[in-house]
């Protein structure tokens, strides 16, 4: 009974979703992993490296380091939909259209997507501006 009415709830969610989602699929352009706060110099200089490499940086209100990368999903079809729509992975079932930038009002704490504006951001901030004057 309790299964069911999950299940219910589920695909009514999923049909919000489907409508509202309808036309876009930016969530699905790129993808996005969370890092280590940095603790060397090392560590600051790799994020450099991924910057260089198009990757954007974003330290969220809960103080964690997030790597996105924009490379589209090799399931997307010609026509911007999900090819994989019943097999997709749980990640993307979960993702709901209140947590997207189409939707959502919460801007990023800390979005970083140049060299200079994540050399800004260490200087910014008193922890890492002692960790990447350190001798090399
Ligand atoms: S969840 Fe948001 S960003 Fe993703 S496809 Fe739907 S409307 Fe677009
Ligand atoms: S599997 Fe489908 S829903 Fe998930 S990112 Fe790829 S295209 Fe989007």
């Amino acid at each position: 009974m309790q299964f069911k009415l999950l299940t219910k709830m589920t695909v009514i969610k999923e049909d919000i979703n489907k409508q509202k989602c309808d036309g876009c699929s930016d969530c699905c352009q790129y993808a996005t992993v969370i890092i280590k706060k940095p603790k060397t110099r090392l560590d600051l200089e790799e994020i450099i490296w991924q910057i260089l490499h198009d990757m954007e940086l974003e330290v969220d209100h809960e103080g964690d380091w997030l790597l996105t990368i924009y490379c589209p999903c090799s399931a997307l079809d010609k026509n911007g939909l999900c090819s994989i729509y019943d097999r997709r992975p749980e990640i993307c079932r979960r993702h709901q259209h209140t947590e997207c930038a189409r939707y959502s009002s919460i801007q990023p704490k800390h979005l970083i997507k140049t060299q200079e504006e994540f050399l800004d951001f260490i200087n910014s901030q008193p922890e890492l501006k002692k960790i990447y004057e350190l001798p090399k």
